[in-house]
C-alpha cells in the first residue's frame, strides 16, 4: 500500500486529519480537486480561530497547508472521481490515476448554493460573484449588492464597504441569520439594506447593470441598479463521492458520522463541513483529528482514543 490514509479535500478538517495521520506513524496522503485551503480562502479574516486574533483567510489556510504538508503527501489538482469499498482496503480512483489505501478520510466540505434566477449564470464572471474578496476589488468606486442574510454575507458586505464600494444587503426575512455584532458594525460602516425583498432577476447587457426585486410582504417590485452581485446565501454540500459508494446522507444532502467520524460504511469517515453542523473552522479541524483517530485503529495502528 503505498498510502494508508486517503483524505478527499484540503481545507481545515483534511489539513487536520493529516497532521494526526502523520503524527501517529500512517503514510497519508491529501487529493484536493483545487490547490488547497476550502472555503476558508474567501474569507477575508478570520476572527474566532484560537491563536489568531484576527487573520486573513487565506493566511491561516496557508499556514495549516505548510503544516500539514510534513505529515503528508498533498496531490493538488487531483480530483478524487469514486471510491470503492473492498474487503481489505478501499481503491481510490481519481482524474490521474488509481490508488488502494486502508481507509478514507472525507473532507470535501461545501460549495456556494445559487440563487437560481435569471441571469445569475449568464453574468457570473460578469459582475455576478460567490466571493467578494476575489473579486471585490473589481469594484472599487461601485454599488453592489450582496444577496443574504447569514455571517458570510455580512462580513461580505462589510468588506465590499470597506473597499471602497456603495453597498446594499437584500435579505429575504426583517431580521438577520448573521451574529448581532456583525449587524451592528456593518450599519456603524454604511451598509444599507433592503429587507423582506427577493432577487427575481439580474439584468445587463455585457455585464451586469441592476437586478430585479420584489418585496415578498407587499409584492411590489423594483429594479435597483448596481454593477455587482455578491450571492451569499449558503453552502450546499460537495456529496457526490460519498453519494456515489452509497454513504448515509442526511435530509440536506450532508454525510452522517458517528462522534468519531464514522460513517455507515467500515474503512469510510467523514469531517468537516460536509458532515453539516456549525461549520466552524475550528470545529472542521477537531473532527479531522478525531476521524484521523479512528481511521487509524482500522489500518491496524494504535490510536490514543
Ligand atoms: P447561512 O448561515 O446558512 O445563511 C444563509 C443566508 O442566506 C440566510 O440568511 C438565508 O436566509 C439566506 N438564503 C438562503 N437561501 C436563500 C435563497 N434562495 N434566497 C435568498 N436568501 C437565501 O450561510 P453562511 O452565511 O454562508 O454561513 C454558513 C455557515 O458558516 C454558518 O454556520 C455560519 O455561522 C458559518 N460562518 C461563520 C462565520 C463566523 O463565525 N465568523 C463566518 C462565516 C460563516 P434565512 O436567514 O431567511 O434563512
Amino acid at each position: 500500500m503505498e498510502y494508508e490514509i486517503a483524505i478527499v479535500g484540503g481545507g481545515a478538517a483534511g489539513f487536520s486529519a493529516a497532521i494526526y495521520a502523520g503524527r501517529s506513524g500512517a503514510k497519508a496522503v491529501v487529493f484536493d480537486k483545487g490547490m488547497g485551503g476550502g472555503l476558508t480562502m474567501e474569507a477575508p479574516k478570520v476572527e474566532n480561530y484560537p491563536g489568531f486574533k484576527s487573520i486573513p483567510g487565506v493566511e491561516l489556510m496557508e499556514k495549516m497547508k505548510e503544516h500539514a504538508s510534513e505529515y503528508a503527501e498533498m496531490k493538488f489538482g487531483e480530483e478524487v472521481k469514486e471510491i470503492k469499498v473492498k474487503e481489505d482496503g478501499v481503491e481510490v480512483l481519481t482524474s490521474k490515476g488509481k490508488y488502494f489505501v486502508g481507509a478514507v478520510i472525507l473532507c470535501t466540505g461545501t460549495e456556494h448554493r445559487k440563487l437560481n434566477v435569471k441571469g445569475e449564470e449568464e453574468f457570473a464572471g460578469r459582475g455576478v460573484s460567490y466571493c467578494a474578496t476575489c473579486d471585490g476589488f473589481f469594484f472599487k468606486g461601485r454599488k453592489v449588492a450582496v444577496v443574504g442574510g447569514g455571517n458570510s454575507a455580512i462580513i461580505e458586505a462589510i468588506y465590499l464597504k470597506q473597499i471602497g464600494c456603495d453597498v446594499v444587503v437584500i435579505h429575504r426575512r426583517d431580521e438577520l441569520r448573521a451574529e448581532k455584532a456583525l449587524e451592528n458594525e456593518a450599519k456603524e460602516k454604511g451598509v444599507e439594506f433592503i429587507w423582506n425583498s427577493i432577487v427575481e432577476e439580474i439584468i445587463g447587457k455585457e455585464t451586469v447593470e441592476g437586478i430585479k426585486v420584489k418585496n415578498v410582504k407587499n409584492g411590489k417590485r423594483k429594479t435597483i441598479k448596481v454593477d455587482g452581485v455578491f450571492v451569499s446565501i449558503g453552502e450546499e454540500p460537495q456529496n457526490e463521492v460519498a453519494k456515489k459508494a452509497g454513504i448515509k446522507l442526511d435530509e440536506n444532502g450532508y454525510i452522517v458520522t458517528d462522534e468519531m467520524g464514522r460513517t455507515n460504511i467500515a474503512r469510510i469517515f467523514a469531517a468537516g463541513d460536509v458532515t453539516g453542523g456549525i461549520r466552524q473552522i475550528v470545529t472542521a479541524c477537531a473532527q479531522g483529528a478525531k476521524a484521523s483517530l479512528a481511521a487509524l485503529k482500522v489500518i491496524g495502528k494504535r490510536s490514543p482514543y
